[in-house]
């Protein structure tokens, strides 16, 4: 017999560019089950951005009214717009035992650190800055104001990469989804969750059966 243990809970950053978007959907074709937090911000919708999918995009005073009635787990302003993870957008992906993705900034993965400390902390890196900026230029949907600003605050959203879990460098694509998808087996295989997963095996093993 097993059990479904409770979801875990992953926390993704990285600097605008590095490829975590990408990265994160690849990841999701090939683990249907994890679940994505989408979250709230006050930034315009870029084309192909589906409201609801991509983001809830809200304006700064609905914004303002979530944060007055604490409906964020966590909010941050990053490159003057708001973004927040709302509870709603979490507990019940938890409580069903689905593990979940929040792709946030580093301010944002403080505070998650600080309520849910055994969340796993990922950081993307792109393999130079060479590179990350021709990634930005390359994405084509912001413009040269936006993308500088954008490499600006890379280095400050970089210099937070010590405190994660695990660093992943996004050189080849393929080879960056393949280590990402090893951290995720290897979560699943924690110690705490394999015994909640197995009671009877472990019990069996250990000869405690009646
Ligand atoms: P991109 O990730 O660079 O394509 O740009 P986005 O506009 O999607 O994200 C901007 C920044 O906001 C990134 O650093 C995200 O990690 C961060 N972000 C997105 N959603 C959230 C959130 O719910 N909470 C927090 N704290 N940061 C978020
Ligand atoms: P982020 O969500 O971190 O801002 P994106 O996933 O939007 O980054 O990626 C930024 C750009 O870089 C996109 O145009 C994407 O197609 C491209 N990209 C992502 N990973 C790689 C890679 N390993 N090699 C080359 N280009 C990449
Ligand atoms: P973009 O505007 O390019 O979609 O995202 C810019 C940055 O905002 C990214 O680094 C992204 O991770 C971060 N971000 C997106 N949503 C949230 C959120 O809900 N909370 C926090 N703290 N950061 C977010």
């Amino acid at each position: 017999m097993t059990a479904t243990p409770r979801g875990q809970l992953f926390v993704i950053s990285a600097p605008s560019g590095a490829g975590k978007t990408s990265l994160i959907k690849a990841l999701r074709e090939r683990r249907p089950e994890l679940a994505l937090s989408v979250s709230h911000t006050t930034r315009p919708r870029r084309d192909g951005e589906v409201n609801g999918e991509h983001y809830h995009f809200v304006d700064i005073s609905q914004f303002e009214v979530m944060l007055a009635q604490e409906a964020f787990v966590e909010h941050a302003k990053v490159f003057d717009n708001y973004y927040g993870t709302s509870k709603a957008a979490i507990s019940e992906e938890l409580e069903r035992g689905r593990d979940l993705i929040l792709e946030i900034d580093w301010q944002g993965a403080a505070q998650v650190k600080k309520l849910f400390p055994e969340a796993i902390f990922i950081f993307i890196l792109p393999p130079s800055s060479a590179e990350l900026e021709k990634r930005l230029r390359n994405r084509a949907s912001d413009d040269d104001e936006v993308i500088a600003r954008r490499l600006a605050e890379a280095r400050r959203e970089m210099s937070e990469c010590h405190w994660y879990d695990y660093l992943v460098i996004n050189d080849a694509f393929e080879q960056a989804l393949d280590e990402l998808d090893a951290l995720f087996t290897a979560a699943g295989l924690e110690t705490d969750r394999q015994r909640e997963r197995h009671p009877e095996l472990i019990a069996d093993l250990l000869g405690e059966v009646d």
